[in-house]
């Protein structure tokens, strides 16, 4: 399915347009913003892979390490054949932002590689993640920088990645990434975590204003892991999923659908498409939808102007990184539509990323029961205290996002000043 851009909306220009605004709001020095708008560290790595024809490829592969005041640079691994230098960058920022609302002791990183997974065999895959690691091993490490799953990557990926580094250094040092199999040091729930907490998230939102959960319509845009599980955890509420998309195409019935079914077709034939007793949406059908809640699970710049000009729902929670461009939340504003942010409402993947990387330095595991409680307080404390400071310190004149932002930015600059990073 086409991205609605035409013209490629620059992220990278996206993130530090946040940046710069959160400084003039809370009328910190400029030199705040010069120490954030770019990452501390970009690495651009040739990744030569031998393919099952045995020819060599060489993909190209990113590492963005943001800013580590807070803890050691943290974030997802990407592999998508559009990725470039500028999307990683942005990506890092808000990863920086997102563990600072989180409160989780890290900073923010981000990495990717330009691939088309889908024409790549498993082998080939294997060879890809396996020499990811070997360019990137100097600058990672459980204290350096911590890379977890993103689009195109997962549980299966990290296991070859933290296998590679447990080579490198001649010692298991699962640490270094999270989001693995349970055999390997992961965290029962890290899979689910960023849904999960998209629910909490969601519930909250719904909750002020006044929406309740178990007659709730929605729709999702995205339907890979965020997104799918997203869909299952509000229905499961009592919520109706009324209308889904991928990357091939969309689904709709207003009656509502089966997440489960829904995605044993999408497994089954490739797309959510063609769902028995469904018609066909795409994107922008998808955002103009009259239901009260919309989760963006796929990519960055979806929801446009012109989208948001459409846009009927009253709640929107960012499943993905970016999805609304700052025009759009202009005009959301004003149609008072809430928007639970991404720094915000898919922080749940890194909380729990946190409790794995905790647990492996510790050697000691927690119950499912035990993440999942912890999970839950630690969204449902973000989202109030986000919350809050919208309505108390920024006396409701700005949006979730911009409370978002001026909150982390206000922990920042604390910790960068102390360290004696500007003043
Ligand atoms: P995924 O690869 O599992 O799923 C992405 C889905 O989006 C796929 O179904 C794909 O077909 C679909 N898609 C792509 N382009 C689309 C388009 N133009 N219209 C409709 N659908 C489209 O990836 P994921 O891990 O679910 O990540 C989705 C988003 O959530 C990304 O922005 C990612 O950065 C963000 N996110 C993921 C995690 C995590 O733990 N996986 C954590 C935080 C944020």
């Amino acid at each position: 399915m086409e991205n609605l851009t035409k013209e490629k909306i620059n992220t990278y220009q996206v993130a530090k347009s946040r940046i710069k605004r959160a400084v003039e709001q809370l009328d910190l020095p400029i030199n705040v913003y010069e120490r954030l708008k770019a990452p501390d560290r970009v690495i651009e790595a040739a990744i030569p892979v031998e393919m099952d024809d045995g020819k060599i490829k060489i993909f190209t592969g990113y590492r963005s390490q943001h800013n580590n005041t807070l803890g050691p640079y943290k974030g997802g691994i990407r592999f998508h054949p559009e990725v470039d230098a500028d999307e990683v960058k942005a990506l890092s920022i808000w990863m920086t932002f997102k563990c600072a609302v989180a409160r989780v002791p890290f900073g923010g990183g981000k990495g990717a590689v330009a691939c088309n997974p889908r024409q790549m065999s498993k082998k080939e895959m294997e060879r890809l993640s396996r020499q990811y690691m070997r360019a990137m091993a100097p600058i990672l490490g459980p204290e350096k920088d911590i890379p977890a799953p993103d689009v195109n990557t997962n549980a299966q990926v990290m296991a070859w990645m933290a296998d590679e580094y447990s080579k490198i250094q001649q010692y298991n040092d699962f640490g270094v990434i999270t989001g693995k199999p349970l055999d390997m040091g992961g965290c029962v729930g890290r899979e689910t975590a960023t849904a999960r907490g998209v629910l909490y998230a969601v519930r909250e939102a719904a909750r002020v204003k006044g929406i309740s959960l178990k007659d709730a319509t929605f729709a999702v845009q995205g339907y890979g892991n965020v997104g799918y599980f997203a869909a299952r955890f509000l229905a499961e509420q009592g919520g109706k999923l009324i209308a889904a998309t991928d990357s091939s195409g969309g689904a709709y019935n207003q009656g509502g659908m089966n997440p489960e079914l829904l995605l044993k077709h999408k497994n089954e034939t490739g797309s959510v498409k063609n769902f028995p007793g469904s018609d066909e949406i795409d994107t922008e059908g998808l955002y103009a939808l009259d239901c009260d809640i919309i989760v963006p699970a796929a990519l960055e710049n979806q929801i446009t102007a012109k989208v948001a000009q459409k846009i009927r729902a009253r709640i929107i929670g960012e499943g993905a990184n970016g999805p609304t461009t700052p025009e759009a939340d202009e005009i959301l504003k004003e149609k008072d539509v809430l928007v639970v942010p991404d720094i915000l409402a898919n922080s749940g993947g890194v909380i729990v990323s946190y409790f794995e990387w905790v647990q492996n330095n510790y050697r000691y595991y927690w119950s499912e029961d035990e993440i999942e409680r912890r999970l839950e307080r630690k969204m449902v404390e973000a989202f109030n205290h986000i919350y809050e400071y919208k309505c108390n310190n920024c006396k409701d004149t700005v949006t979730m996002r911009e409370a978002a932002f001026m909150y982390a930015l206000q922990r920042l600059a604390e910790a960068m000043k102390v360290r004696g990073w500007w003043g």
